[in-house]
């Protein structure tokens, strides 16, 4: 039955239609039919949160301590790990109390911090493709958006000099993040340096997704906004547990930066949810503290996947460029197909689900996201199904110039 005296508020009808509904009931007819799918669609780890991290958690639950609401604002204990882990990575001081914030996980941060920022018809600057809670946060909030494009040429890179100086004038925040998700492009430090004048120019608030901060391979190192000088009076920065650490079912990130914006949203969600379950922050400063050798490993495990998948690939005629992190490959749809119809036809014909670009914006259209989410033998078998469908190999042989 639906209802046809209520209708949802405004701002839920301002999102634009979920992409991923029709591959999920594709995917759910798939699996009815038997088919063995393997699903290179979600940013969703494969593996399980390390040992000591679970014992950790396993401990911290049979305290009876913990299991009251937990204090508003994170516990004092992961705080403190989470500026050790700071100075260690980045050599970046935080004050613990004022200038970090833990959250239940990053999406949640991101998204509540449009609502504590931004007012109706507010003007957000946001790339396109991005991590949709870039986007819908801020669409939830009632702002209208302006998109920047990335675009290869750029290597995926925001052009600041394309920016309309009334744009700058008036808009009040620019999201971003790299190592990218969904393209996997990485910005050098001078990048970094480019944007933060540029927002001290416009005052613009900066809020960095650094979600990838260890994911990154070939000794390649990823910069942290905070690293650069004057940052810090302008901008956040947001990081998460999920990936590194497998724990994306845990819930847990946190925010760091400027303490007057990281204040607002802590205030909006004290009126929303209590954080963390204390067990799992206790578990969290574990995970922080883990080993370097413990980072090298999943490091290598990534880097042994893109190569992989990427050698595959080429050989099959994709035309892959090798990100230096993430755990994405972001691939050119055959000419002529859209997003969407390429990732339904593969899907169809060989059971492996990738996600369409155009699910993180228009900017997207024309490529397709491939996860490094499962083992090598899985992704032999994904390979094995794209030869003898003859995907986009076919097509780039009969495309060949003929001479
Ligand atoms: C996966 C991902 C996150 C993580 O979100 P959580 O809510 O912390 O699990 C954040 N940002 C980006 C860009 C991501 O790809």
């Amino acid at each position: 039955m639906t209802l046809d005296w209520i209708s949802p508020a405004d701002r839920l009808r301002s999102l634009p239609p979920y992409v991923f509904a029709r591959l999920d009931e594709l995917k759910a007819r798939a699996r009815e039919q038997g088919l063995d799918l393997i699903d290179l669609g979600m940013g969703n780890p494969d593996g399980s949160a390390p040992q000591p991290v679970i014992d950790s958690a396993i401990a911290a639950l049979r305290n009876p301590a913990n299991h009251g609401y937990p204090p508003f604002e994170g516990t004092a204990n992961f705080r403190r790990a989470i500026a050790d882990w700071y100075l260690r990575c980045y050599d970046v001081p935080l004050d613990s109390d004022s200038e970090a914030l833990p959250l239940l996980g990053s999406k949640e941060g991101l998204t509540h911090l449009a609502l504590a920022y931004i007012n109706p018809g507010d003007l957000i600057l946001v790339p396109s493709p991005a991590y949709p809670p870039h986007f819908r946060g801020p669409l939830i909030a009632g702002a209208r958006i302006h998109s920047l494009i990335l675009k290869p040429e750029n290597d995926w890179l925001i052009d600041l000099s394309a920016i309309p100086d009334e744009v700058a004038r008036e808009a009040k925040i620019l999201y971003f993040n790299y190592p990218s998700n969904p393209t996997g492009a990485t910005a050098p430090r001078e990048f970094y340096e480019e944007v933060v004048a540029f927002a001290r120019h416009y005052q613009i608030l900066l809020v960095h997704d650094l979600c990838y901060a260890e994911l990154a391979f070939d000794g390649y190192q990823p910069t942290s906004l905070l690293e650069i000088p004057g940052a810090k009076e302008i901008g956040v920065e947001f990081h998460t547990l999920s990936k590194t650490y497998n724990m994306a079912g845990w819930r847990v990130g946190f925010v760091v930066g400027n303490r007057h914006i990281i204040q607002g949203l802590r205030t909006l969600k004290t009126n929303l949810d209590y954080g963390i379950f204390s067990a799992l922050q206790t578990a969290a400063e574990t995970a922080l503290n883990l080993p370097d050798s413990y980072v090298q490993a999943v490091q290598l495990r990534y880097q042994q996947r893109r190569d992989f998948l990427a050698q595959g690939l080429t050989e099959l005629g994709w035309n892959i460029t090798k990100p230096k992190a993430t755990m994405y490959l972001w691939v050119q749809c055959p000419p002529g197909q859209s997003s969407t119809d390429f990732a339904l036809s593969v899907l169809q014909q060989t059971g492996v689900v990738l996600t369409p670009g155009n699910a993180f914006g228009t900017g997207g259209e024309g490529y397709v996201r491939i996860s490094l989410i499962a083992e090598c033998d899985r992704l032999g078998e994904a390979l094995r199904r794209f030869k003898q469908a003859g995907i986009y190999y076919k097509t780039e042989a009969l495309a060949a110039p003929a001479d």
